[in-house]
């Protein structure tokens, strides 16, 4: 099919739930991507943070097919092979206990909610249920995250949504203190806030409020589902703060571009969810788990090293190309920020860049870069000066 054909069957036949840029992508590889009529775009965005192994990496497409065509699926009745190893693999890398898989990342913070409702009902009965998210935060898109997510503009339409969030100033600890009553189970934060605009938390507050979720028996909550998997230059952003949360979400980037998500929990929640109090039909996908276990078989101590590198060399030649419409960059990683100056808007800029073949995000009022993790300096450059020739 052609652009055009693929464009208007889409329009047609998917419901219109997504403002789409207007680019059909056939096929790619490594971090570049074509259209059906052959024209490349450099990729940094990863499918929003997804394909940390880029396009027609061979490892991960052998190991998907190899399971596929042994086992697609038999469900949590039964026991299988991938998901066992994949959890093991998780728990030993990050020093948390178990797992549980789930399928994308509203779904998984939605299992993190029930996790720290029920640890505290089982320990201190009804009436401590409240969780502290913070403003500007983003969750996910269910009933339920949709009220965790921070931002009133979520808040609205679908209602009534689930009772019980309340929000606190990002690096504020003495604010999220007084907001709290004895009605609180949990505290739930993003470490480096996505969708609002990367923003990472500061080191000190993160430790600190770890220390106050200890002192109180809160549980901490860390939705990792952008942050996770390699993204920011540690398996993990919460090894890079010095905590190790309660709980951790993770989806995105956990499969290499396959849906799977899932919830890390400590010891001390290892048995909240028993049988018959949590569950999910597709959850623990052998495929999925099998293309999982060669993404942390790629993401090496040594590769992360070199998606901090990386990270470092996009942010300085983005910043040393000194653009009329570009302000500071920050970030973690491939986790990348740029400020967009007054006068500009960043949906113009990304549509202004992916005409001219470098596809980009935008999150809060700025730019969002994910490129794949695997990206080459050659990648990096290439798209480096298509924004120099563009933005200039
Ligand atoms: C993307 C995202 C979600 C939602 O994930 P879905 O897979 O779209 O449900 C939740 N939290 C964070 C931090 C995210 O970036």
């Amino acid at each position: 099919m052609t652009s055009q054909e693929i464009k208007s069957l889409t329009h047609q036949y998917i419901m219109n739930t997504y403002g789409r840029f207007p680019v059909a992508v056939d096929h790619g590889q490594g971090a570049r991507l074509y259209d059906p009529e052959g024209r490349e775009y450099i990729d940094f965005t990863s499918g929003i943070g997804v394909t940390d192994l880029g396009y027609g990496y061979q490892p991960w497409a052998e190991a998907v097919a190899v399971q596929a065509g042994k086992l697609n699926h038999v469900s949590n009745l039964f026991y299988t092979e991938t998901p066992a190893r994949l959890a093991e693999v998780l728990c030993k890398r990050t020093g948390e206990s178990c797992v549980f898989f789930a399928n994308g990342g509203g779904e998984a913070n939605e299992g993190m909610i029930k996790l720290a409702r029920k640890y505290s009902f089982d320990k201190y009965g009804q009436g401590r249920a409240a969780i502290i998210t913070l403003k500007n935060s983003f969750h996910g898109r269910t009933i339920t995250t949709l009220k965790a997510t921070g931002q009133d503009v979520f808040h609205n339409y679908f209602f009534p949504f689930t009772e019980g969030f309340r929000y606190a100033e990002a690096n504020d600890l003495r604010g999220l203190e007084a907001s709290a009553g004895d009605d609180v189970c949990a505290v739930m934060v993003e470490l480096v806030q996505g969708e609002g605009g990367v923003l990472p938390l500061d080191q000190a507050y993160v430790k600190d409020l770890a220390a106050l979720c200890a002192e109180r028996d809160w549980l901490l909550l860390a939705d990792e589902v952008q942050t996770g998997v390699g993204r920011t230059g540690s398996l993990f952003a919460f090894q890079q703060y010095g905590i190790v949360p309660d709980a951790v979400s993770f989806a995105k980037g956990i499969a290499g571009g396959l849906p799977m998500s899932g919830v890390l929990a400590n010891e001390k929640c290892r048995d909240v969810l028993g049988p018959g109090t949590h569950a999910t039909t597709f959850g623990a996908n052998p495929v999925c788990a099998a293309a999982g276990l060669v993404v942390q078989e790629t993401l090496t101590d040594a590769f992360l090293e070199e998606v901090k590198a990386k990270g470092g060399y996009l942010r300085k030649g983005i910043e040393s190309l000194d653009l009329p419409c570009f302000g500071k960059t920050r970030g973690l990683g491939l986790m990348i920020g740029v400020e967009v100056k007054d006068g500009f808007t960043n949906k113009d800029i990304a549509n202004r860049l992916i005409e001219n073949g470098l596809l980009v995000l935008t999150a809060g009022p700025g730019m969002r870069l994910l490129p794949p993790l695997v990206i080459t300096r050659e990648e990096m450059d290439k798209g480096l000066e298509i924004m120099r020739k563009t933005l200039s």
